[in-house]
């Protein structure tokens, strides 16, 4: 007997945040956002000064990673050692850190205990790049959610606006395609669909739209 999970891996920007937290939600499932853990050890390596291409040195910080998720009714809280790093977390030039970071195969390697401690019952929903490929290959529901490298910039652009903040399309969009050129390319785990996973392509769909595709895939696997 295994708890269930569902993967859902993808391009960042697609939706998976949303997509995934959603179904937590309507499951009353766990929620692991992977990619957190990836930006709070860019924020761990930052604060300690340790260049995002030193693997030898980010190890230790890796293994020792005091990261938690504290989750109330307004929302989940990323703790590093502590402190309150949920905003600090978000900005561009962190989840820049996080993609160079996640290319080093000691440092993935180190993440995996901790991430396979989420599944937990009644069952877990994981968000991320490689859930369903190397860290939940036994994942009875895999989906791949994807949208165009434009539709994603302009919904970042969007929601970083309504936030208040002043950014350049372009330039995000520039950002978008690298950090997609190197999770695709790199040598370990690069960003590809699971060969069971339903392929999701957002663009043109509504974040309902989304839920009920994955509910009905849902219903016909568990
Ligand atoms: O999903 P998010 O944008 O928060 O992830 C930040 C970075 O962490 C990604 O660009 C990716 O390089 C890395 N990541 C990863 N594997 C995961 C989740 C995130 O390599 N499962």
């Amino acid at each position: 007997y295994s708890e269930p999970v569902i993967t859902v891996d993808g391009p960042s920007g697609a939706g998976k945040g949303t997509i995934s937290v959603l179904l937590a939600k309507k499951l009353g499932w766990h929620f692991l956002d992977s990619g957190a853990i990836y930006r709070v050890l860019a924020i761990a390596a930052i604060h300690h000064q340790i260049p995002a291409s030193d693997e030898a040195g980010l190890l230790p910080l890796a293994s020792g990673l005091d990261v938690n998720f504290e989750t109330s009714d307004i929302g989940t809280r990323t703790m590093l050692e502590g402190e309150d790093v949920s905003e600090a977390i978000r900005t561009e030039d962190v989840g820049s850190v996080a993609s160079q970071i996640a290319s080093l195969p000691a440092v993935r390697e180190a993440l995996l205990r901790r991430q396979r401690a989420f599944k937990q019952a009644p069952g877990l929903v994981a968000d991320g790049r490689d859930m369903g490929t190397v860290v939940f290959p036994q994942a009875q529901v895999k989906i791949f959610l994807t949208a165009s490298a434009e539709e994603r910039a302009a919904r970042r652009f969007n929601q970083l606006k309504d936030a208040g903040h002043d950014v350049s399309i372009l330039r995000l969009l520039a950002d978008i395609k690298a950090r997609d050129e190197r999770d695709a390319n790199r040598s370990i785990a690069p960003l590809v669909p699971a060969e069971d996973a339903l392929i999701i392509d957002s663009t043109h769909l509504s974040v309902t739209q989304v839920i009920e595709k994955i509910e009905r895939f849902v219903d016909s696997k568990l």
